[in-house]
């Protein structure tokens, strides 16, 4: 296992019409919140001290540092750079780590990126959706195409040679022919890795009132011929699908993702930043206030405060059985069965016969022999796939 880290910064510009993730646009707390997730890195380097985490072999087994969010680009700059050093001093982050930030074209600059690039960030997760001005239209975004090829000619002035992409499919008025060009597009301006997102509509959002119909604009059957008709082509292209969602040229796999999609254990700071450390999955609130409040309160304590989690689940032996295959089956490897019995001492067809058998026989889980992988059709119907090992 390798050193993971994930922080989160839950600021945006404003809110996008279709996003539930936790973020708010409220740029007067951006100084005491970075104050105080500095504060919470040293509580749990601190707290981490003597665990796996820090000792010889995790150096030598690959880390990284992923900032999401919301949106890590918007804060001045200074504030992730500050938090970027801390956590490199803290955690003792070695330099071939492979340390990722989100970025939104509407607020990367120059000066930024080479900031960021000081700091140690080496890969650059970019929001770009699409490249098509009328779905980003449609999506309410902040940036048009020529601002987001501009966001990623900036990266690679700066030296980011490792930049991911993201796409939405499914949008109302997107075609497959659409999704293809902007595919093209990314690999002629040299980004490495493509994470494609189906557009869900989710309760609460402006998109919900507008598009809580969605399969009337938007079939089913249509944006599932647009997932696969992508996927094949970024295979031809020579993105490897490696997950669900996400693929990428030979070399260039998310080390971070690929961490916990092995169920590997990560530490998370920050408001709404979810973690897996000593066997404890566990979540932040999402309140922004009530961190600040919280790491405020704590003074001299080097310990993590109570209140600051706020959810807390001990996975037990069978819950990290049921959990691998659930990840694993994330992944285009699928579940290797040599590694299952390595971990759990059981073999997997002995602990999960019929979820197994019965997929297998519907055609939506193929059995490979050291491993066994979502089908083509399977990966539709993933979730209730997954559900049947759980
Ligand atoms: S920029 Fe990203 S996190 Fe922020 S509101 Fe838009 S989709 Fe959500």
């Amino acid at each position: 296992m390798g050193k993971h880290i994930y922080v989160h910064n839950p600021f945006c510009a404003g809110k996008c019409p279709y996003c539930d993730f936790y973020s708010v646009a409220e740029p007067s707390l951006i100084e005491d919140y970075y104050d105080c997730a500095a504060r919470e890195v040293k509580l749990w380097a601190k707290q981490l001290e003597n665990s796996e985490m820090f000792s010889d072999d995790c150096e030598g087994a690959g880390c990284s540092v992923y900032f999401g969010g919301g949106t890590p680009s918007y804060p001045d700059a200074t504030y992730i750079v500050n938090l970027m050093k801390t956590i490199v001093r803290e955690f003792k982050i070695p330099e071939d780590s492979e340390n990722t930030i989100e970025i939104n074209p509407s607020s990367i600059t120059g000066e930024k990126a080479g900031l960021y690039r000081d700091a140690g960030f080496n890969r650059a997760s970019v929001g770009i959706q699409s490249l098509d001005d009328g779905i980003l239209k449609t999506l309410g975004r902040r940036h048009d195409s020529a601002a987001a090829a501009a966001a990623v000619a900036i990266l690679q002035d700066a030296g980011f040679r490792n930049i991911s992409a993201d796409l939405i499919i499914g949008v109302p008025g997107q075609t497959t022919d659409g999704i293809i060009r902007d595919i093209e597009l990314f690999e002629h301006m040299g980004i490495k890795h493509i994470s494609t997102y189906s557009l869900t509509i989710e309760e609460g959002t402006p998109f919900y009132k507008k598009y809580r119909h969605l399969e009337d604009v938007m079939p089913p059957e249509t944006e599932r011929e647009m997932y696969h008709k992508s996927r094949d082509f970024l295979a031809a292209t020579g993105f490897v699908p490696y997950e669900i969602s996400n693929s990428a040229l030979p070399g260039y796999q998310s080390r971070h993702n690929s961490s916990c999609w092995r169920g590997e254990e990560y530490a998370a700071i920050g408001a709404g930043a979810h973690g897996y450390l000593d066997s404890v999955r566990f979540g932040h609130k999402d309140d922004v206030k009530d961190y600040i409040n919280v790491l405020q309160d704590i003074a001299a304590s080097d310990r993590i405060p109570e209140g600051l989690i706020y959810r807390e689940e001990v996975m037990s032996i069978g819950d990290k059985m049921r959990e691998y295959p659930f990840l694993r089956l994330r992944t285009t490897e699928g579940i290797d069965r040599v590694e299952f019995e390595r971990r759990f001492g059981m073999a997997l067809d002995e602990v999960f016969p019929k979820a197994i058998k019965d997929n297998v026989s519907r055609g939506l889980l193929e059995d490979c022999g050291r491993y066994v992988r979502l089908s083509s059709s399977g990966l539709d119907f993933a979730s209730l796939v997954m559900e049947d090992f759980l």
